[in-house]
């Protein structure tokens, strides 16, 4: 991942190098979960070098949540093929594990992030230009991960953002442990503008084992939800990606909307399945073995690139639009740049099989 100061990360070895390569140090292990140092030059990624027209703060490089349809899986490989042509020749000890795996399984820890981001603030013109645009935790990792609860270092990020006036900060999360930082949250809001954006993607609890395997059910999503609320935070809900043919369907979106309605969210927005490569990878062998009716239809429909068809999107936004307007929930925020609008008119049609490529 490119960062905004400075494009060189370094990582910390053991103490008795081995022998041809040196692995990076080990900090911690849970279950069959191991933890690396990654002692990061900088943590705080500009607008200009992700070229997302926002800065972003990921401290973690990996996502122990798992999910079949995740794209961040590049990042892991990228640092990982990085390390081994570098001239030192570090490795993050795989064990063998495919690189989709040790995505989930061998997380890099940026334990400095908290004091990086204060180094970087403290120049004028950094703090500034972060004035100008909104700040993401979280846009390619789960920050409240489990290695969170241990490590602490998105809490030693947000400490820091709390002593800023006049920022805006958005956090993307599926997990509950957010709400351990409500204090924080609460401390950033008597300054700047704060928002938690946790991503749901049905509240079918079985269907999201199978997709989300280790990440937090949905109720206990939805209980944070209303915590954060009862305290006065913002919360949207990113119902994303919607994944053609298993949670698009009318009955699934409604019974999502109702929740999040009740757990009184702030807004939702929504976005149907984007397949770059890595994701591919992962995605179209996970749809063979779990729902392999679909298999064909998947091939078909992202065969000319990333995105299913904008039909099919389409339709899908006007499905989600009419829902929540049903229920009085706020579709789209100004805040969201992923939500895509339009305006199309005409039935409302999410046919999976129809408008393939
Ligand atoms: S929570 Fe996000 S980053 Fe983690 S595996 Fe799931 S999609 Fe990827």
């Amino acid at each position: 991942m490119a960062h905004a100061h400075n494009t060189q990360t370094s990582f910390l070895l053991e103490d008795e190098p081995r022998s041809g390569r040196q692995s990076l140090l080990q900090v911690g292990e849970q279950k069959d979960i191991r933890y690396f140092a990654a002692n990061s030059r900088s943590v705080l990624n500009g607008p200009k070098a992700t070229g997302m027209g926002f800065w972003s703060i990921n401290p973690y490089v990996g996502c122990a949540f798992g999910c079949a349809y995740c794209y961040a899986r590049y990042a892991h490989r990228y640092t990982a093929e990085r390390l081994a042509h570098a001239p030192r020749g570090e490795t993050i000890p795989t064990d063998d594990l495919p690189p989709w795996l040790a995505f989930e399984r061998r997380i890099l820890v940026k334990r400095e992030a908290g004091t990086l981001v204060r180094r970087a603030l403290a120049k004028p013109a950094v703090l500034n230009a972060l004035r100008e645009d909104r700040v993401v935790i979280g846009t390619a990792t789960d920050p409240y991960q489990p290695a969170e609860r241990r490590f602490r270092i998105t809490r030693s990020v947000l400490e820091v953002l709390a002593d800023q006036k006049g920022i805006a900060v958005t956090i993307i999360t599926k997990s509950p442990l957010v709400t351990r930082d409500i204090d924080l949250l609460k401390r950033i809001k008597e300054h700047s503008d704060v928002c938690v954006n946790v991503s749901l993607i049905t509240v079918d609890r079985e269907l999201a084992r199978r997709l989300e395997p280790r990440a937090p059910t949905p109720e206990a999503r939805l209980r944070g939800i209303a915590r954060l609320r009862e305290h006065g935070i913002e919360v949207g809900v990113n119902i994303m990606p919607v994944l053609p043919g298993i949670t698009d369907k009318t009955e699934m979106v409604e019974a999502l909307i109702q929740a999040v309605k009740a757990a009184d969210a702030s807004y939702v927005g929504a976005c149907a399945l984007r397949l770059q490569a890595t994701a591919r990878d992962r995605y179209l062998p996970f749809i063979d073995a779990e729902f392999p009716e679909l298999a064909d239809r998947y091939r078909r429909a992202y065969a000319k690139g990333y995105q299913v068809s904008a039909s099919y999107r389409d339709g899908l936004r006007r499905r989600f639009k009419a829902v929540c307007d049903a229920h009085g929930v706020s579709y789209g925020h100004a805040k969201d740049d992923d939500v895509e609008t339009s305006d199309a008119r005409g039935p409302v049609s999410v046919q999976f099989d129809l408008p393939l490529g």
